[in-house]
């Protein structure tokens, strides 16, 4: 059968998570096949000229109510406590997002906003999180011409960058991530747990992958090595058959050839730059839903409380997804709705044709997940395995 017991496409949380279980728990021999130059997939960062830790493919916030992946990966490093707070330019003014009931007195008279926050606790309860496409269905009048005002100043404008289409014609899901919140807290996230790996996500990624039983090869391209015979239902390694369990962590058009066509996803374009600033704003992450062709700001160095003379921040101008053009070409979101799940699905029966195939991660699984949600998920594999 080779060398291997178990190859793993893509070297980001989920294929590494995946490579160190085989290794760990059943001491597989793991081969992990990265095409890119560095592991860690699209979470991958590192300490730039000015010294500063920048997240290559946008910024990387840690959040979990997960106990399970919190222990796992605190196997693997130190953390920094962060909560992420992120500012939007609305009305010329710098408010808290999500909308919560700090914004609501920033952005009204002290009389309608003392009135909306009683409506809105009446309604949801303090302390609720209501997404905006619900608020704008509230029974209440005064609410919905305050969701209307929400969705219009934050969120129609956004998303229409982001994702090229109006909040109503993507999933519901997408825009309920950033709720409004009935209360004072202005994080972004309200996880229990919130930090930044001490040494970066990369280094963290390495420690996962640095079993004895584990190889990874950087800079390959697993179709060059891979072939799949969806009618034989076998799978051949360097022209070998191979018997063992192959996960996979990529596109699944990619792996059978585009053969019902491609699976849209949405790319984004990163501009960063590094000033002679100390401090470029005042948040970590500034969003501008109104104005500009990017979405949001981020200033790396408030994220570990980095001190230096000058500062990098990056801009992310949202894109179509083009796996012809270079500067298109990194998949970043799936873009999920009824047509798009049903090309998926029918990607899904293919892999499901074959008993030694797994898939995991965000791409794979066409799934909008979070950090934690693959990790999760690659854990939860095992965990379904040995009960
Ligand atoms: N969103 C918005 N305005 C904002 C922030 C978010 O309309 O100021 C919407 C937008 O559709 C976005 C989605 O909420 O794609 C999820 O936002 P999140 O910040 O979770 O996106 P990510 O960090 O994953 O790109």
């Amino acid at each position: 059968m080779g060398d291997y017991d178990v190859i793993v496409i893509g070297g980001g949380f989920s294929g590494a998570v995946m490579a160190e279980r085989f290794a760990n728990l059943q001491n597989k021999r793991v081969l992990v096949i990265e095409q890119r130059a560095h592991i860690a997939g699209n979470c991958f960062d590192y300490v730039n000229e000015a010294g500063i830790l920048v997240h290559h493919y946008g910024p990387h916030l840690f959040h979990t109510n997960k106990s399970a992946v919190w222990d796992y990966l605190s196997q693997f490093t130190e953390w920094t406590p962060y909560e992420h707070k992120v500012l939007a330019a609305v009305d010329s003014k710098l408010v808290p997002i999500p909308f919560n009931l700090n914004t609501l007195e920033m952005m009204f008279s002290h009389d309608e906003a003392e009135a909306l926050k009683q409506c809105l606790i009446a309604t949801y309860g303090f302390d609720s999180k209501v997404p905006i496409l619900e608020l704008r269905q509230s029974p209440d009048a005064k609410l919905r011409e305050l969701a209307e005002c929400v969705y219009e100043k934050f969120f129609v404008n956004y998303t229409t960058k982001q994702w090229g289409c109006s909040p109503e014609q993507i999933s519901p899901s997408v825009t309920a991530r950033v709720p409004v919140v009935i209360s004072r807290d202005d994080r972004y996230f309200q996880d229990r747990y919130q930090a930044i790996p001490k040494e970066g996500y990369t280094k963290l990624v390495a420690k996962i992958l640095a079993h004895p039983n584990i190889t990874v090869t950087l800079n390959t391209d697993a179709t060059s090595l891979i072939k799949l015979d969806v009618q034989s239902r076998t799978i051949t390694f360097k022209g070998q058959p191979f018997n063992g369990t192959l996960v996979f962590t990529g596109m699944l058009d990619q792996l059978f050839a585009y053969c019902h066509g491609e699976l849209p996803y949405r790319s984004l374009q990163f501009d960063f730059q590094t000033l002679d600033l100390e401090q470029f704003q005042a948040a970590t992450t500034v969003n501008y839903p109104n104005e500009h062709r990017y979405t949001r700001i981020t200033e790396f160095k408030h994220i570990l409380g980095q001190k230096s003379a000058q500062t990098t921040i990056v801009k992310e101008y949202p894109q179509d997804y083009d796996r012809l053009d270079p500067t298109k070409n990194v998949p970043y979101y799936p873009i999920f709705n009824d047509q798009n799940q049903q090309r998926f699905d029918a990607y899904k029966t293919l892999v499901d044709g074959f008993t030694n195939i797994i898939t995991a991660g965000r791409l794979a699984d066409y799934k909008y997940y979070n950090m934690d949600d693959a990790i999760a998920n690659a854990l939860n594999y095992f965990v379904a395995k040995d009960s």
